[in-house]
């Protein structure tokens, strides 16, 4: 069984074509990025639809593959922002009904720890989840993923998309933060807000802003203090939820966990605890066409069809997610 699967969730049209034995054929991801100031939906939508149709051909052709050897379609269904779910959607029912093969919806989330789990060989890890929109701290138990922790307010990509914005850097900020941090020497004090096992990010955003806007501090000083801070907290709520599910892997996802900061700090608390942190490659630690793929291939009992009932979950829950029988 081969599977093509559609990310579009957020800035990212991305194509993955995966088999059942997790052989990965192609992935091809083209993102939507900014000079200056955010990302804004519906310019997002307009990047998803011009590249959707050379995206797909490219990863057909990467594959060595033709549409005919294609016998599942999977999209990402959510979460994500809507005009951008329904470019990947339109386009994965498009395929399906032309290939006539099933096409099965699937949670972002939830793919990437499934494909985290294929390409690093960790068993049963807490995945620390650190993308733009979401930022969670997931495992399955019980029957089910459920979230352990998670942020109250907004995504810490988000956030350092958020601030990098303010200091005039551009999107996506989070790898300008990380070069700005490099050069920071002084640690300067802002808030840590770990509550019970979530975080909240909001109030730090409105902190370093006020600290910017003073003159008092540098960029580069700032950049590294609030990476060190909000990395401790993520590393502190990952560490207590590894604990409370007595899990030995700590797999990380999601376009902030590319940054080697955080890394090597989620490398040394597994190290002292005696348990195990796997880093996927970048390119499937952003958002990707692959993981949807696999996650299909996984849930490829779930498919159907009748196109015609399915549709978005932007605000799609880890947690309410029915796990398909295997
Ligand atoms: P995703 O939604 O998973 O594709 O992740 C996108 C987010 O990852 C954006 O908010 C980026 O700013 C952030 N990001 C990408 N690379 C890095 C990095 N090296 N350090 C921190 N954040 C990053
Ligand atoms: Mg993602």
């Amino acid at each position: 069984m081969i599977c093509l699967g559609i990310e579009s969730t957020a800035h990212t049209f991305g194509v993955g074509i995966i088999d059942d034995q997790g052989r990965v054929f192609a992935n091809v991801n083209d993102s939507y990025t900014t000079e200056k100031g955010g990302i804004h939906p519906s310019l997002a939508k307009e990047h998803h639809v011009k590249c959707a149709d050379r995206v797909i051909s490219e990863a057909l052709e990467k594959a060595k593959l033709k549409e005919k050897d294609i016998s599942l379609i999977a999209f990402s269904q959510g979460p994500g922002l809507p005009p951008c779910l329904v470019v990947g959607m339109e386009k994965a029912k498009e395929l399906s009904r032309k290939l006539s093969v099933p096409l099965v919806g699937v949670n972002h989330c939830i793919c990437h720890l499934e494909i985290g789990k294929l390409l690093t060989k960790a068993q049963d890890p807490v995945l620390l989840y650190v993308s733009g929109a979401n930022t969670q701290v997931i495992a399955y138990e019980g029957g089910k993923y459920r979230i352990f922790g998670e942020t109250l307010d907004n995504g810490v990509g988000n956030f350092l998309d958020g601030f990098a914005r303010h200091i005039g850097i551009g999107f996506p900020g989070g790898p300008k933060i990380a070069e700005l941090a490099l050069k920071g020497k002084n640690y300067i004090e802002i808030p840590y807000i770990v509550k019970g096992m979530d975080i909240s990010v909001g109030g730090i955003l409105t902190n370093l802003k006020q600290k910017c806007d003073s003159g008092r501090f540098t960029k580069e000083d700032l950049a590294y203090s609030c990476q060190e801070t909000v990395f401790a907290m993520l590393v502190e709520v990952s560490e207590r939820a590894m604990a409370h599910c007595q899990k030995k892997e700590l797999l990380l996802g999601g376009g902030v966990a590319c940054n080697t900061r955080l890394q090597e700090m989620c490398e040394s608390m597994c190290k002292e605890r005696g348990a195990k942190c796997f880093v996927p490659s970048n390119d499937v630690l952003v958002d990707n066409g692959a993981q949807i793929a696999w996650q299909g291939i996984l849930e490829r009992k779930k498919a159907t069809r009748k196109t015609g009932s399915i549709d978005i979950k932007p605000k799609w829950r880890t947690d309410d997610v029915k796990v398909a029988e295997r």
